[in-house]
């Protein structure tokens, strides 16, 4: 089993900014990454609400941080947390208050294989996934043709492109690939629920239709095509592919003896935190995220220097 002073599970903004502060005052650190370094910002069009930057790509952001890691020698393991728990054979005790009476000393991450890493203080920062709709096919890895994250649809030109969501997340998707594909928003009734700048912006775009409402009933895909039958008309809507932006949840592992994740409290039990989008509804931003991160890196140093 390898073993860390801190694992941080989760390299996105908020995992990254708490491995490179605890770098910063010599803790050995180790951070578990399931897929990617970067996380959700790999898929933000252009970030314009980082103090300083008047406008970044996402991915150079996600791309930076992969840098970032590198350059403080911060060793990534390629792999997913699939459970967490205590050391002392009863394992985290389930308790009323939040897990504040949590015993275990040491923490296990198990991956796929079983246990596989161990230390004395977790910070999970696995951010969201996508909310999937009940006519929807289950959220699939291998999917073809309908996809959650607008990177997944495979490099080509000149298709039909359905986004089916109303908020910023389904507006920043449409204005990345619109000016490569014809893209259409289906909203489910005449709400838009994205920041105005984002939809002001897609209306002035020639590839970009949004229909409201267009609540979608059936979601089919086939071979070659998806097909989407409207619920207000009847109607059967063909795309190319399609990308389903209607909201994300909390993406956590399975704590053990904590089956609720209390909303924006970072510390769970003596040193377990959860930070980033996977500990807040309501407030999904790279800067909180990393100030999250900043902040239990700062908790964990002085918890050090107290206690040892
Ligand atoms: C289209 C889009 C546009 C956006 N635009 C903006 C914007 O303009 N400004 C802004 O501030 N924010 C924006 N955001 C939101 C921003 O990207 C997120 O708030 C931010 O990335 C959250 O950081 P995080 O580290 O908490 O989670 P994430 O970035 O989601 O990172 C979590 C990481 O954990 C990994 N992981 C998950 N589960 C496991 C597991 N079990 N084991 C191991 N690893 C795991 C994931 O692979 C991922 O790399 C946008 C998001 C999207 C999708």
């Amino acid at each position: 089993m390898k073993e860390a002073e801190v694992i941080i599970v989760g390299a996105g903004p908020a995992g990254v900014a708490c491995a490179v502060q605890l770098k910063r005052t010599s803790f050995d650190v180790l951070v578990i990454e399931k897929r990617r370094v970067g996380g959700r910002a790999w898929q933000a069009g252009a970030v314009e609400n980082l103090a300083g930057w008047t406008s970044l790509p996402g991915e150079q952001i996600a791309a930076q941080m992969n840098d970032q890691l590198a350059h403080w020698k911060i060793p990534v393991e390629f792999a997913e947390v699939t459970k967490v728990t205590g050391d002392r054979g009863t394992g985290i005790l389930p308790v009323e208050n939040h897990g504040r009476d949590v015993r275990a000393t040491r923490y296990i991450l198990h991956a796929e294989d079983g246990p596989a890493f161990e230390s004395k203080v977790v910070v999970i920062a696995t951010g969201v996934t996508p909310k999937v709709p009940e006519v929807a096919p289950p959220l699939d890895p291998d999917a073809r043709r309908v996809y959650y994250n607008v990177l997944d649809i495979p490099y080509c030109e000149n298709k039909r492109i359905g986004i089916i969501g109303s908020g910023d997340v389904a507006f920043d998707y449409a204005l990345s690939v619109c000016d490569r594909h014809n893209v259409t928003i289906l909203v489910r009734s005449e709400r838009l629920s994205a920041i105005p700048l984002l939809i002001e912006r897609a209306e002035s775009k020639p590839g970009i239709e949004i229909l409201r409402n267009h609540a979608s009933n059936r979601i089919e895909p086939f071979a070659e095509k998806v097909e989407v039958e409207i619920a207000q008309t009847g109607k059967t809507l063909t795309f190319d592919y399609l990308v389903i932006a209607i909201g994300s949840e909390a993406s956590l592992p399975l704590i053990e003896g904590i089956d609720r994740i209390p909303g924006d409290e970072l510390r769970l039990a003596p040193s377990l935190y959860v930070i980033g989008d996977a500990a807040h509804i309501g407030f999904r931003q790279i800067s909180i995220a990393m100030g999250d991160g900043l902040r239990v890196a700062m908790t964990i140093t002085e918890n050090r220097t107290r206690h040892g």
